[in-house]
């Protein structure tokens, strides 16, 4: 199981480090053996001692390994902190920053030529889902556009959009029905995303082909994510 939280724009360096040792010191003293990953803001990666199952990521970079893009981090300041994983296509990058899906195609190139572990994010916004699954999967595929799905160290996030940050989650039979498609084409580890939390993460973990979590607003207290370890 892979079990991944998503900082966003939240944790300053102080209490982001604090958080991630509480992590290691629970994985440690459980010696819980899921795959964990954090994916921090910029500002508080740094070198972490690493434990084989806890992996700090990058929620975004630009595709370069340097040079002038005001504003942006290349792949070089990510690898200064030893970083293996990023997060490629997010709804929130998607939808408030207007990312193309031409420039999710080129982060992820860039990436796996540097043989990062991606978690690439796919999903459907709501007026999409009410025209039902086959409308969903043909936007998801969509999203396919320009990604190399062989990659062997791809890991992809099923997120509906109108599920992240509301609260709503997708029913168990939503999430069965989008995840079993995708493993007919696809043999990625599959996550599932949107308003996980510690009270429905155990039934959401036994949907058929689901392989871990990503989990944003109910993974930023502590205790919690360490209770959606430990279920896991
Ligand atoms: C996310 O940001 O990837 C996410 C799933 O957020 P939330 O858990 O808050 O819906």
């Amino acid at each position: 199981m892979i079990i991944a939280s998503n900082f966003k724009t939240n944790y300053t360096r102080g209490s982001a480090k604090a958080f991630i040792q509480a992590i290691q010191a629970f994985i440690a003293n459980t010696k819980s053996e899921q795959q964990v990953r954090i994916f921090a803001p910029f500002t508080a990666l740094d070198r972490f001692d690493e434990v084989e199952t806890l992996k700090v990521g990058a929620q975004n970079f630009y595709p370069v390994q340097n040079g002038s893009f005001t504003g942006e981090i290349g792949f070089e300041q990510l690898e200064e902190f030893g970083i293996q994983t990023v997060l490629i296509g997010h709804s929130e990058r998607r939808h408030i920053l207007k990312e193309s899906q031409s420039l999710s195609a080129q982060k992820y190139d860039f990436a796996k030529a540097r043989e990062s572990e991606i978690i690439y994010c796919i999903g459907e916004p709501a007026e999409i889902r009410v025209q039902g699954i086959d409308a969903v999967m043909s936007y998801l595929w969509e999203q396919f556009e320009g990604i190399d799905i062989s990659y062997d160290k791809l890991i992809i996030a099923y997120e509906p959009v109108w599920a992240i940050g509301t609260g709503l989650t997708a029913s168990l039979e939503d999430i069965e029905e989008v995840l079993t498609r995708l493993r007919d084409k696809l043999c990625a580890p599959l996550l599932y995303g949107g308003s996980v939390k510690v009270e429905n993460i155990e039934t959401i973990l036994h949907v058929n082909a689901c392989d871990g979590v990503l989990v944003g607003t109910a993974s930023w207290n502590e205790n919690a994510f360490c209770e959606m370890i430990r279920i896991a």
